[in-house]
């Protein structure tokens, strides 16, 4: 029997239409359409890809959205001072900058530069602090993505096996946090029994682990690590890695599963494209809206 293919695509297009009909309603109460101000900094293709179809389905939504453009040669006191001014503009609900950046900007300082209110991506530690607290907070989009994703496809997790591939800040860390945590409505996550792996984890240990797991989300852009013999039969496979590799004189987006193998044991699984990405763009109006509509709840 072959794996249940999570359509990113079609869930995310449903959470669209459900938040265009909660903007749709704040505008006609008069009020004005969020607006959300990504940045962009120097000409990596595979960003500009990413903001451009963030502003598309903002746009789909009825999000006012604008992408400030910046020379890779931007200094780190230009971007903070850009920051500042947004923070200061009352019209702009949510900001974005989109990573990575240059080598010579510190990206964690230009993270902690938006204020938290309009922090949509999540990033700064007011906001991570509150998530690791189970508090109300901003929550990063793409774990956010990945909950939602686990969540409508109806597959069980209180109490079973989590194992996360993958540690960093943005991504594996906030989905790990959301894994674990207890479910309480708008703030709790998926009680899970959770497993970080990371590059240290030897790789004969990385397949004990996941083997045990009812869930695996791996986050480490490496082609091919997740493999068949890794997962148990049933287990439910997210694939959050997104890498560009050249296929003749062509790009192609690929994941961390090895797909067309382990769709032949996992219950359920997620492919690159059509999959989580989607799902981290609604994640992102979702949270543009909630900072824009003060007490705004999402659902249950
Ligand atoms: P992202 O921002 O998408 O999470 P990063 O490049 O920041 O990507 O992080 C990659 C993560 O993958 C790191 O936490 C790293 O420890 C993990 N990783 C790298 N190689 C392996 C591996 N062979 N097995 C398990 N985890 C790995």
């Amino acid at each position: 029997e072959k794996a249940t293919i999570l359509n990113g695509n079609k869930i995310a297009n449903d959470i669209h239409k459900e938040l265009k009909v909660i903007v749709d309603v704040w505008v006609k109460d008069g009020n004005r359409k969020p607006n959300l101000v990504a940045i962009l900094v120097g000409n990596n293709p595979a960003s500009k890809v990413y903001v451009q179809r963030k502003m598309k389905v903002a746009t789909l939504i009825g999000i006012e959205s604008s992408t400030l453009l910046f020379e890779e040669s931007i200094t780190q006191k230009d971007l903070m001072k850009t920051i500042d001014q947004l923070n200061k503009n009352e019209t702009v609900n949510g900001i974005l900058v989109q990573l990575p950046l240059p080598e010579h900007i510190n990206e964690y300082e230009i993270c902690q530069k938006i204020v938290p209110h309009k922090d949509v991506d999540g990033f700064h530690s007011d906001n991570i602090g509150r998530l690791s607290l189970n508090n109300d907070t901003l929550i990063p989009a793409t774990a956010l993505g990945v909950m939602e994703l686990i969540l409508r496809s109806k597959i069980d997790t209180i109490g079973k096996n989590a194992v996360v591939v993958g540690r960093s800040k943005h991504v594996g860390l906030p989905i790990a946090l959301l894994l674990h945590t207890r479910c309480q409505g708008n703030l709790g996550g998926l009680d899970m029994t959770t497993t970080i792996c990371h590059r240290h984890t030897p790789h004969t240990e990385l397949v004990q682990f996941t083997k045990l797991a009812d869930v695996v989300v791996s986050a480490t852009g490496i082609p091919g690590l997740i493999t068949k013999d890794m997962i148990k039969p049933g287990a439910c496979v997210i694939d959050v890695g997104i890498s560009r590799i050249k296929k003749g004189d062509k790009y192609k987006l690929v994941g961390d599963v090895d797909f067309e193998n382990v769709k032949e044991v996992a219950g359920y699984i997620t492919p690159v494209p059509g999959g989580t990405g989607p799902m981290t763009v609604a994640m992102l109006m979702k949270n543009t809206i909630s900072v824009t509509i003060k007490n705004y709840q999402w659902k249950e």
